[in-house]
């Protein structure tokens, strides 16, 4: 019986202590390591921690674990982008309808959570056990100084984009297991934006705010504590320039001037703050025979410009127990189906992600990009059954990844005729719009049985006011 099998999760960052939780609920025996001292016992500056953005495929993953409405508490709803220009000019694009909304959250905060949700659910937390070695064949974890070894059923390796668990697999299986990290030629700083002298927001709370800028740019989610978490995304070349407070004040006076004032610290912050990378982790296979399986991160670590890191994190999670559950609790069956069933997903996420780059720092503020965006929501108002568009899709329904990006391919084919003959959104001929709609798209839509409504959970949030 499964249930009596010893489960080891190598990684008590957000996806191995969600799935921890999970699987202790359904009755497993589950032991989580995690190579650093326990994050709660830090006084560390939860406000100044990373902010990620969670979605229709997180929030599902959190209602798995019976943890939604613990975890939204800690969330503030987002209903679209804020656009700031170089003159300091706003501009408001709403995400989607008023039925769809995503949740900013500190990422510390949600790690936190979720290990005392662990340690209620009665996982086994072993903090300081860094991972050094696997023998897969006896089936047994080593760990840096220390002389316990664990023996485990099965293994879940979720410690993230510099996995172990995945080193170990290349090591010692390189013909089966091959691993890519593309980093992206452009790093991130943590800023920050603080609340005014009574505690209030600065600037709308409830929006993502970016200040686009071409090769960079720099993005602000808000805190719960009138705050907000700033980054900025820059190429390395750019940012090796910016070494003296001098050189800052002439980036900031002259692409973020609006932000001067909001953030009295953003010079020390910029030279004293970490520059963190980001990339792309690609590994060819997730799975070692029955036992050993990758999630999150460690599979799959995407650059975070979709916001779906996590979140797909989250969506392994919910693919491995739903295939569990159609497979009677059968693990050998469930190990191989999952890895087919979601590494197409994860691959059209990674893909989208780094299209996203482009968008965000570079075309958010261009006329015919917003013009494209006019377009796509008059056809998502008049067409709601047949077009939704990939953002939405990706960001409020749990429709596949990778369907999403297929549709995504098709409405560009639509959206692309009809910007061709427009210079405004009145001009656009809705007749036109309908015959392409039902030639190009809606045969897929059937032959795929898709359904565009947005996902309950995040009606729901709506429902009870969250937003
Ligand atoms: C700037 C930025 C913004 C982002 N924004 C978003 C967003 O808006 N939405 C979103 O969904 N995602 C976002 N992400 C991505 C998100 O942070 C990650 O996808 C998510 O943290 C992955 O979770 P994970 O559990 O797989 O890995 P991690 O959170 O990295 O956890 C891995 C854990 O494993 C531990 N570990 C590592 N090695 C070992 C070892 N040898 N032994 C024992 N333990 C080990 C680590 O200490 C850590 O606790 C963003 C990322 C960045 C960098």
């Amino acid at each position: 019986m499964f249930s009596k099998s010893k489960i080891g999760i190598v990684g008590a960052g957000l996806v191995g202590s969600l799935w921890a939780v999970i699987l202790k609920r359904r009755g497993y025996d589950v032991t989580l390591f995690e190579k650093r001292s326990d994050i709660r016992k830090h006084s560390s500056d939860e406000a100044r921690s990373i902010n990620l953005i969670i979605t229709s495929r997180g929030l599902n993953g959190l209602a798995e674990a019976q943890l939604l409405d613990e975890a939204i508490s800690l969330c503030v709803p987002i209903h679209g982008r804020m656009i700031h220009s170089r003159s300091g000019e706003l501009q408001y694009q709403p995400y989607g309808n008023s039925d769809e909304c995503n949740f900013s959250i500190s990422r510390s905060a949600l790690n936190r959570f979720l290990i005392s949700s662990a340690e209620k659910a009665g996982v086994k937390i072993q903090f300081d056990y860094l991972l050094e070695d696997i023998n897969f064949e006896s089936k047994t974890l080593h760990f840096f100084q220390k002389s316990q070894t664990f023996q485990y059923d099965y293994l879940f390796g979720t410690d993230g984009t510099g996995s172990l668990v995945r080193k170990n697999l290349c090591a010692k299986y390189p013909d089966k297991f091959l691993e890519r990290t593309d980093w992206l030629d452009a790093d991130y700083k943590e800023l920050f934006l603080p609340a005014n002298h009574l505690g209030q927001y600065q600037v709308e709370k409830n929006a993502l705010h970016i200040w686009p800028r071409g090769s960079h740019m720099m993005m602000a989610l808000a805190n719960l504590d009138g705050s907000f978490t700033v980054t900025m995304y820059m190429p390395q070349n750019k940012f090796s320039e910016l070494q003296s407070s001098h050189e800052i004040d002439q980036l900031f006076s002259q692409d973020f001037s609006d932000a001067i004032a909001l953030m009295p610290d953003y010079a020390s912050d910029f030279i004293s703050n970490p520059q963190g990378k980001l990339g792309t982790v690609r590994c060819s296979k997730w799975t070692f025979e029955d036992s050993v399986i990758l999630m999150g991160d460690a599979a799959h670590g995407i650059v975070p410009f979709f916001g779906q890191g996590m979140n797909s994190g989250f969506e392994d999670c919910l693919n491995f127990l739903k295939i569990l559950n159609e497979n009677q609790n059968d693990f050998s069956k469930t190990v191989t189906n999952f890895e087919f069933v979601q590494k197409p997903n994860a691959e059209a996420i990674a893909d989208m992600a780094l299209e996203n780059w482009i968008e965000m720092r570079d075309k958010v503020g261009d006329p015919k990009f917003l013009l494209r965006k006019k377009i796509e929501a008059l056809l998502e108002k008049e067409f709601p059954d047949i077009y939704k568009s990939r953002y939405a899709m990706v960001t409020y329904t749990l429709i596949p990844y990778y369907i999403t990006q297929r549709v995504g391919l098709i409405q560009d084919k639509i959206l692309n005729s009809l910007i061709s003959e427009v210079s405004s959104v009145e001009e656009v001929s809705l007749e036109k719009a309908k015959h392409l709609l039902h030639l190009e798209l809606v045969p897929f839509i059937k032959s795929h049985n898709l359904n565009f409504d947005t996902d309950t959970l995040v009606s729901k949030m709506k429902a009870r006011n969250f937003f």
